[in-house]
């Protein structure tokens, strides 16, 4: 069990060139991760979270601030220390990083051969390993024989051999098809679930984040801009950034040309209801709605599961005399965030 604390973390990577200035890649980032939590960064491209990731192990030095893992300071521990510190962080990659020249077995059982675990202790390991990522049948097999569904098994296999507290992914399921970025997604889960491993995971897809992650930390141009519990975050999401990503993995209201065409389409009027973890009765709002003697159909928007928890965003529309509508109107209001589409 491994807590990570970032605290006013920055690295800056000096000017290439005379014209060109340095860059910022990481500016003033604080993030704590509790023991057995997994933490989410999301950002777009260049937004500095490969290299919070390198600076988490050791990889990089960070320019400004204190990274602890555990009870040790990365951040100012001298390269021989910081070896034996990695030692205990399992990293996994979006191109898997797997020798291909060495069959599946040999690539999971490299890490232990360089942490010097005896031969039949090493065997045991990997067979262990293998039937937990369900690959004990391709053991002798070659990974450019494997779909990459199972390259980043063999990776998660070999990043779990030396029994690490952390798990650093970096778009570990970017290069994989949605299905089998779900299977991933679930195998972290239990990795995470089964062996208490704390696991900090880099993405740009909402999607990942709200599949697996408690908490989410977003990035943009080096900053944390937002910060907080997944569910939270999703929610009520602050930033432009944020409400940029939360956009592709929620139901959203209707934007300004879909609300043309929706105007095109439906005659009533547009309202707009947002629920929260059950925070509103569903068939209080309907039957409220059919009390008044008015008629609803959904037309855009849906419920979805973030963080164990119901998010849902209904566009309706309400049919019948203005008059009624009108009281529908302030009667739903009294139950449920609303807003009227203009
Ligand atoms: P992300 O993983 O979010 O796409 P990166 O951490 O890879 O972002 O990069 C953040 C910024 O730092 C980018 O502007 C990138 O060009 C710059 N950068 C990354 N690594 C280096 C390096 N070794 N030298 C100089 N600049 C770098
Ligand atoms: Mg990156």
């Amino acid at each position: 069990m491994t807590r990570v604390q970032l605290i006013g973390v920055g690295k800056e990577y000096p000017a290439r060139g005379k014209q060109a200035a340095p860059v910022v890649a990481v500016d003033d980032v604080s993030i704590d991760v509790a023991s057995g939590e997994i933490h989410a960064v999301i950002g777009y491209s260049g937004a500095g979270k490969s290299t919070l990731l390198r600076l988490v192990n050791g990889l990089e030095r960070a320019t400004s601030g204190r990274i602890l893992v555990g009870t040790d300071e990365i951040t100012n521990l001298p390269e021989s220390r910081v070896r034996v510190v990695r030692g205990g962080i399992g990293m996994i990659f979006q191109q898997f990083n797997l020798f291909h020249s060495k069959r599946v077995a040999a690539n999971v059982e490299y890490p232990l051969i360089v942490a010097k675990v005896p031969p039949t202790e090493r065997k045991r390991r990997v067979a262990e390993l293998l039937d937990f990522v369900g690959l004990s049948d391709k053991a002798t097999a070659f990974t450019d024989q494997l779909s990459g569904g199972q390259k980043q098994r063999v990776g998660i296999a070999r990043a779990l051999a030396t029994n690490p507290g952390v798990l650093l992914a970096d778009e570990a399921t970017s290069a994989l098809d949605p299905e089998t970025s779900q299977e991933v997604l679930a195998l972290l889960k239990r990795v995470n679930s089964e062996f208490g491993i704390t696991i900090m995971l880099i993405t740009h897809e909402m999607e990942v984040v709200r599949e697996i992650a408690d908490r989410v930390t977003v990035m943009d141009a080096g900053r944390a801009v937002e910060q907080g519990d997944v569910f939270d975050v999703f929610s009520n999401p602050k930033t432009e950034t944020t409400k940029r990503f939360v956009a592709t993995a929620l139901p959203t209201e209707p934007n300004a040309a879909h609300l043309e065409e929706l105007r095109r389409r439906h005659r009533g009027k547009l309202v707009t209801l947002t629920f929260r973890d059950g925070d509103v009765d569903q068939p209080v709002v309907f039957q409220t709605i059919a009390d008044r003697g008015v008629g609803v159909s959904i037309v855009h928007g849906g419920v979805t599961d973030v963080g164990g928890r119901s998010f849902g965003r209904l566009t309706l529309e309400l049919i019948g005399d203005d008059l009624k509508i009108e009281h529908a109107v302030a009667a739903l209001a009294q139950h449920a965030e609303l807003e009227v589409l203009a």
